[in-house]
């Protein structure tokens, strides 16, 4: 078989065949490589490998074949020069703090991210002298006020989880760029099937590959995309600090990008659906989903995404006795936090994901006591409904 060149083939391909190279025993599947080290066929080829004179595997914190597949397909899933893939999500964003700001420098955040990144930014990063402000996502005229001649990473998540706000990605490329500072975007909701960040000027795109991109539960994982030059110094960091990706996790997690078109593509289709039989159902005051036309989003949403993902979240009539009784009368919908999975989940965000802000802090992010969030997985849609309808016909 001939050299396989990426630039030829579509995305449906790549997620097939790219970053495998067929070893001798002729395996049709990716192999995992569970290997700690690598070994050498004699002192000369290992000096001239540490050196950095010959590529090749040295040690898996530093790069592993199976990984390497993993950042491979990625990158060429989302258009971007390189991957670099972690142990989680979480590890990914601190990778990108790690690599890019020191002491002084100042980073804007969108508000209503994800919990953990809020508590890292605000708990660890600020401790070493790196001054985090939280702005609204989509007030781009917020965001150019906030900034400083310190700004240096402008981290924005979108959309945003739960209630499906778009940032204008373009216009926050544009102002990050004027003022010499880089733009980071959290993809997970969307993965490169439906947005890609770097064809709209982000240099940096963050995903927790735990959700979606693995998209069955089973795994965690983390990576980030970039130019070469970015990614090269992110790798050193990585490869130094050792937050890299299992081999195992990597093969579980390159399995799930080859179904991720068909699942994101059906996510989608339910999640709509969902969304447009809760926006008729009276225990419903108001439905979260920016692929509804009456979502403030929507157009934005049209303009940058390839479609509007599988986060739906809504408020009952009521307040938390009413939702958790919602959430209690499912049969087959988990009760978990995790999204991004092809079972459908449920949450209610004041007393888990976001339980630890101040009631203050929910009201201005928009989390009440009566929202509930959905992330609408693979079941059969009209299941899905019944499942939800239990408890709302009871309210
Ligand atoms: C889950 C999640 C993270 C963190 O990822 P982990 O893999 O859990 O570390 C970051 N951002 C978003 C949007 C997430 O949903």
């Amino acid at each position: 078989m001939s050299q396989f060149d990426d630039k030829q083939y579509q995305l449906e391909t790549l997620a097939l065949r790219t970053g495998h190279t067929r070893s001798f025993e002729g395996e049709h599947a990716e192999p995992i490589f569970l290997t700690s080290s690598f070994v050498y066929a004699n002192a000369a080829e290992a000096a001239a490998k540490f050196s950095g004179q010959e590529d090749g595997n040295i040690y898996s914190r530093f790069t592993n074949p199976t990984v390497a597949t993993f950042e491979k397909r990625i990158a060429a899933l989302e258009g971007a020069d390189r991957a670099v893939a972690t142990g989680s999500g979480m590890a990914a964003i601190m990778s990108i703090v790690m690599t890019f700001l020191k002491a002084g420098d100042h980073v804007l955040c969108s508000r209503s991210v994800f919990g953990s990144t809020v508590a890292l930014f605000e708990k660890y990063v600020s401790k070493f002298g790196i001054d985090v402000e939280f702005v609204d996502l989509t007030d781009v005229g917020a965001w150019e006020a906030a900034i400083r001649p310190e700004t240096k990473l402008l981290f924005v998540e979108s959309p945003s989880n739960p209630l499906g706000d778009v940032a204008d990605i373009r216009a926050l490329s544009d102002l990050a760029h004027r003022h010499a500072a880089l733009l980071a975007v959290d993809n997970t909701i969307c993965t490169p099937i439906l947005q890609k960040p770097l064809s709209l000027g982000a240099d940096l795109v963050v995903y927790s590959a735990t959700k979606f991109i693995d998209g069955q539960g089973r795994t965690l994982g983390g990576v980030v995309l970039g130019n070469q030059q970015l990614m090269e110094e992110l790798h050193v960091y990585v490869r130094t600090s050792g937050p890299s990706l299992s081999p195992f996790n990597a093969w579980v997690l390159l399995k799930g990008l080859e179904t991720l078109k068909l699942r994101m593509r059906e996510h989608s289709a339910n999640a709509q659906k969902l969304a447009e039989w809760l926006q008729k159902h009276p225990k419903v005051k108001q439905v979260y989903y920016p692929g509804l036309t009456d979502h403030p989003s929507h157009a934005m949403a049209v303009q940058q995404q390839q479609g509007f993902s599988g986060i739906v979240s809504f408020e009952v009539v009521g307040e938390r006795e009413q939702a958790w009784t919602v959430i209690d009368k499912t049969q087959f919908i988990s009760i978990t936090g995790n999204l991004g999975d092809a079972k459908t989940t449920i949450t209610h965000p004041a007393t888990t994901t976001h339980g630890k802000l101040s009631p203050e802090a929910k009201e201005k992010v928009g989390i009440s006591e009566g929202l509930i969030r959905i992330s609408v997985g693979l079941e059969d849609i009209d299941d899905i409904i019944c499942d939800l309808a239990r408890g709302l016909d009871l309210i």
